[in-house]
């Protein structure tokens, strides 16, 4: 099921796939907590659909069965084996095999490949080469919410197909169809999400927005040096850190923007140091060491407290 937000693209792509000009390869763009693979699995699973004539998947051929079931032989997907980590040249090279060989089901070999901006750079390379000397009959899909992380080369070789955000009534009504929700949190869960409807979803869903608002007056605390961090490091360890941080990075993010549009302000340095402070964080917590993860946060709340206090890293809650 296509989220609301998510129709004219996908009526914009149906229109090509009954000009039978469906394109070699395409990549998905826009923020991430937009439902990007659920459209991307779609498109997939129209193009393998024996019922070629619909401009829906039937939902009933074989195709449809073994894609709705997971194991169509002729759809691949491609994402890091372990979560935050890189997609590998050696992935890429099971898809390049996979694609020479002629489709088992379908009349069409499809691949989804997500992040694409975790692909390392060997594995850029070799998907590159798919892309300059396409085999007839096959649809990638690429998704990615960071595009200038990825290689121009590939880019230009892509599609692109952007999703926009949800209007606010459309994120509200959606959020509200999906749990007995209140108004005021499903707003306030949006703007942290950065309107973002799947993000805000998950925020309402997971107990996380109430800890987010601690952690906002906690890191304002810590930015005017009013804080214990040894006792704040224990709170925090409850929470999902990575959530924090990531929570952290966007409101810090958000900062920077404005105060570089206000030319009345100076801009400032300590943002971005803090801002890099964050950067190591969330590369510790992904980094599979047994990290002990009080002490990371304390030391990232000691480094935070290190620079001079000043009204501009102050965030508004
Ligand atoms: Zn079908």
């Amino acid at each position: 099921m296509l989220y609301p937000w998510q129709i004219e693209t996908w009526q914009r792509f149906t229109q090509q796939y009954e000009q039978q000009r469906v394109p070699h390869a395409v990549i998905l763009t826009g923020v991430s907590g937009l439902g990007q693979l659920t459209l991307a699995e779609k498109m997939a699973m129209l193009v393998l659909c024996e019922q070629q004539d619909l401009i829906e998947p039937c939902g009933e051929c074989h195709s449809c069965q073994l894609f709705l079931a997971g194991n169509h032989p002729d759809h691949t997907v491609i994402s890091p084996e372990e979560d935050g980590k890189q997609i590998k040249i050696e992935q890429i090279r099971g898809l390049k095999q996979k694609q020479t060989l002629t489709a088992n089901v379908s009349q069409w070999k499809t691949a989804i490949l997500m992040p694409a901006e975790a692909m390392n750079i060997n594995a850029s390379n070799s998907l590159l080469k798919l892309l300059e000397e396409p085999q007839q009959n096959t649809f990638l899909i690429l998704i990615s919410s960071a595009l200038a992380h990825l290689p121009i080369t590939i880019l230009s070789r892509c599609q692109k197909v952007p999703s926009s955000l949800p209007s606010a009534d459309m994120a509200i009504s959606w959020l509200k169809s999906e749990g007995d929700f209140i108004q005021t949190d499903i707003e306030k869960a949006l703007t942290m999400a950065k309107s973002a409807p799947l993000t805000a979803l998950s925020l309402l869903a997971d107990g996380s927005l109430d800890y987010l608002e601690q952690v906002s007056r906690d890191f304002t605390a810590l930015l005017q040096h009013k804080a214990n961090p040894v006792q704040l490091a224990q709170q925090w360890q409850k929470y999902d850190l990575k959530l924090v941080m990531h929570y952290l990075q966007l409101r810090l993010k958000d900062r920077i923007a404005n105060n570089s549009k206000q030319q009345n302000l100076r801009s400032n340095p300590q943002n971005w140091q803090i801002y890099d402070c964050i950067i190591n964080t969330i590369k510790l917590l992904s980094s599979s060491n047994n990290i002990n993860k009080v002490l990371l946060i304390e030391q990232f709340m000691v480094s935070v407290m290190d620079y001079p206090t000043s009204e501009n890293t102050v965030l508004n809650h």
